[in-house]
């Protein structure tokens, strides 16, 4: 029996790993990629760290967790964690559970791979964009915007849309659906949130570090500490891209989604009370000074209709309050996010319910498998979309092979 061919279409994260595990299984693998070098979205991962795992990840981290499952059982994160040291990277285990190269360089992971890529005899074809897939029989034909090709098994690694400058734009999901398979609804995931206030522009550059909740309609439905930025169009800091997901998906739904932002977090409330008794005969501009970010005080003010010149002792019971409630839970309207061009990840993608879970083959259309963000498949922020792009890459691979 003649060695499989297989061609990968994207040489990413998942495409770079699913052509090393078909290879291991003597398949021919050609990996086709549009830029000139392989894995260049990974150059900006981690803040050009790389965060390429979780050792704590689980199935339970991603949105479809008993599909997750299937490929995690044989592509665990232990073997992830063992794969990459063979490769030559030692894992540096950080907060939560995030992992990084020892060498804190992404770099570092993309040239090994190149290494092994080369060294394992894999063809890549670089600046070469795949516009069209066909099958006749059992053998696919692959168009180019330079040649043709043709292969037994197709692996679609091409990611989702985030990031379009690193080469995934979205393209991906056309070749999907010209193969007959359907996209769910797609949206920006781990990006900066749009807010409705007539305060931005004056709160832009104000940072603190606090909790932010996320509401649907009232009610809370995810919270996070961490860095929270105002911005002139809206909010942004790690907590904010990790509410991004599902705020989002709660304004695809046309639900009516707010931010809940505690602005005074190392102190309780009965201890600003206290302060307030102390500097009775203070004014309330003077007041908030040693407590809060300058650029705060004056829209704090205008939204409680206080005077800035107001004694602490002269306000009304209103106004003491409206003026407690806004430092420990200021809402705002969120409107959207900013675009794919500045989001992590896509939420959303090739339904998984037309693909094997076991193999990541199509049911639709038997020897075409699918890798990595084109489906609908992730996670949040701290190493989890990497861990999948790996998992998946194997597995998709190892079956394409056989
Ligand atoms: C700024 C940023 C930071 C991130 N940080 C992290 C992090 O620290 N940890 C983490 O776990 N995740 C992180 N992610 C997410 C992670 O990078 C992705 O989930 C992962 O790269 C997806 O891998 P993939 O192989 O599916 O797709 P990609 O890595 O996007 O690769 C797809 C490849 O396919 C190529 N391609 C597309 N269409 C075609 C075509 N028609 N013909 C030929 N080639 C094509 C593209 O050029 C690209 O190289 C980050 C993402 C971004 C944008």
């Amino acid at each position: 029996m003649h060695p499989k061919r297989v061609i990968i279409i994207g040489g990413g994260a998942s495409g770079m790993m699913a052509a090393l595990s078909a290879r291991k299984n003597s398949a021919d693998v050609t990996i086709i990629e549009r830029n000139h070098k392989l894995g260049k979205k990974i150059l900006a991962t981690g803040n050009g760290r790389c965060n390429f795992t979780n050792v704590d990840a689980t199935p339970n981290n991603y949105n479809h967790p008993d599909f997750v499952n299937s490929i995690f059982e044989q592509f665990s994160v232990d073997k992830t964690i063992s794969f990459f040291k063979q490769l030559g990277i030692y894992p540096k285990i950080e907060d939560e559970g995030k992992t990084y190269p020892l060498s804190e360089q992404a770099s570092s992971i993309n040239m090994l791979f190149e290494e092994e890529i080369k060294h394992q005899k894999i063809h890549v074809v670089y600046e070469t964009f795949v516009k069209e897939i066909t099958k006749q029989g059992d053998v696919f034909q692959i168009n180019t915007d330079k040649d043709t090709y043709t292969a037994d098994r197709v692996i679609l690694a091409t990611g989702g849309k985030a990031l379009p400058q690193s080469g995934s734009d979205g393209n991906g999901y056309f070749l999907s659906e010209s193969l007959g398979h359907h996209i769910t609804d797609v949206y920006p995931s781990l990006v900066k949130l749009t807010l409705d206030s007539p305060y931005l522009k004056h709160l832009d550059g104000v940072k603190f570090k606090g909790t932010v909740e996320l509401l649907d309609y009232k009610q809370i439905i995810q919270s996070e500490f961490s860095d929270v930025l105002f911005t002139k169009y809206g909010v942004s800091g790690p907590g904010i891209l990790q509410l991004s997901r599902k705020a989002n998906e709660l304004i695809h739904q046309n639900k009516d989604v707010w931010i809940k932002v505690i602005i005074i977090n190392y102190i309780e409330k009965l201890d600003v009370i206290e302060r307030m008794k102390d500097m009775k005969d203070r004014q309330i501009k003077h007041f908030l000074t040693g407590l809060i970010h300058h650029k705060l005080i004056d829209p704090i003010l205008k939204e409680t209709k206080i005077p800035k010149d107001k004694i602490l002792q002269e306000l009304t019971k209103e106004e003491s309050r409206n003026l407690l409630s806004i430092l420990f839970d200021w809402r705002f309207k969120v409107t959207g996010s900013k675009d794919f061009t500045e989001a992590q990840v896509t939420a959303g993608g090739v339904r998984i319910d037309e693909i094997h879970a076991h193999t990541l083959e199509s049911k639709i259309m038997p020897k075409l498998y699918f890798t990595g963000e084109i489906l609908d498949i992730d996670a949040l922020c701290g190493g989890f979309n990497l861990q999948w792009a790996w998992s998946s890459g194997y597995v998709a691979g190892y079956h394409a092979s056989m």
